[in-house]
């Protein structure tokens, strides 16, 4: 297929050479050209990218599974397709299309998790800025049937956490067996996940206990419209205070995004007869632990929330593309990758940081 975009040579791009070294940000990275993409593939002149915490892990190789090397992380991309490669059939997208790159960058669609809609655990998939190179970049190479729609009246920056961040709230929420006027418990809710996973809760008719810490974080949960709030660290009585604030029951569901174990410890105890703990906040080597004859008598569902399907990120984004769910977040350029994983490991990033891939 022939493009009417002019595409260079060579692009921007940070590269993780070997785990134990600084990133490099250099201008000379080659740029996969139209004629060399395989059929289905695309490829997206970026806007921007958000950083995800799991972009740190694939750069320090700390995770159980290391990413690939050299490296160029990132999986929160926004950009237009400028190529598409020949002999193509089908594609759901076409030249000029402003679309989104998440953490799924491709799946089988054929193995048995894609026949059930679980892409995201497809036994094939290749996984952006992990397994495959992602959005530090000012081109990326993606797959026609992976890339995700935006929706016109979102900008590309406030899209761009919604395509990890977002999806992954969005989905828990989603498969929590809740419904209109429930209770849902939100430990870690200040955080960059937990403050939108609020806003879809609230979206979705769902009345929010919010439990984290420290006067600024109450004050956003609040206002993004959380009912209660607990502080972990001043409650002398975690289970009781969870408790109250829902009429004494408990709550329906808890979608814990903290990623401490300690934030998964008591959730049994505080959800109500027939509750829902969705496991999604991932800390490191952690394992869960819940009171085997409470999780039995109460009926309790413990259930793993992974990122989410393709559908999931459309709806994620229609939602948030309707104003009912903003991200916090500022803009930075691509330079500045360095400094954002070294806020994120002193936990000093608020919200999240968007890297211009203009500037
Ligand atoms: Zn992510
Ligand atoms: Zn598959």
């Amino acid at each position: 297929m022939s493009t009417q975009f002019t595409i260079p040579k060579t692009q921007k791009a940070a590269i993780v050479e070997a785990n134990d070294q600084p990133l490099k940000v250099i201008d000379t990275h080659p740029v996969k050209q139209p004629e060399e993409l395989a059929p289905g593939e695309c490829l997206v002149e970026l806007e921007c990218s958000g950083v995800c915490h799991t972009d740190l892990h694939a750069a320090k190789g700390d995770w159980p599974l290391p990413a690939k090397l050299p490296l160029i992380g990132g999986h929160e991309g926004v950009g237009r397709i400028v190529a598409i490669g020949q002999h193509t059939q089908d594609s759901p997208v076409k030249l000029g299309d402003r679309v989104g790159i998440k953490w799924l960058a491709y799946s089988c669609l054929d193995c048995e998790p894609c026949r059930n809609g679980l892409e995201q655990s497809c036994y094939n998939n290749k996984l952006s800025g992990f397994t495959v190179d992602g959005t530090f970049s000012q081109y990326v190479v993606s797959w026609v049937s992976h890339v995700t729609p935006i929706p016109e009246n979102i900008d590309s920056a406030e899209a761009a956490s919604i395509l990890c961040a977002g999806v992954t709230v969005y989905r828990a929420i989603k498969y929590s067996h809740t419904k209109i006027g429930d209770w849902i418990v939100l430990p870690g809710a200040g955080g960059g996940l937990g403050h939108l996973a609020v806003q879809y809760a609230v979206a979705m008719g769902l009345r929010v206990v919010a439990v984290d810490t420290g006067a600024e974080k109450k004050e956003l949960v609040m206002k993004l419209g959380a009912e209660k709030w607990v502080d972990f660290k001043e409650t002398k009585d975690l289970v009781g205070d969870i408790r109250a604030a829902t009429g004494g029951l408990g709550g329906h569901a808890a979608v814990v995004t903290a990623a401490t174990g300690a934030a998964y410890a008591q959730a049994v105890d505080y959800l109500r007869h027939g509750g829902t703990l969705m496991v999604v906040g991932l800390p490191a080597r952690a394992s869960l632990s819940a009171d085997i004859f409470f999780t039995v008598v109460k009926s309790i569902s413990i259930l793993g929330s992974y990122v989410g399907n393709r559908q999931d990120a459309r709806e994620a984004l229609d939602i948030a593309s309707r104003g009912k769910v903003k991200c916090h977040y500022v803009l930075k350029p691509l330079s500045a990758l360095t400094e954002t994983y070294e806020g994120l490991e002193k936990g000093a990033v608020v919200g999240r940081v968007v890297l211009n891939m203009k500037e």
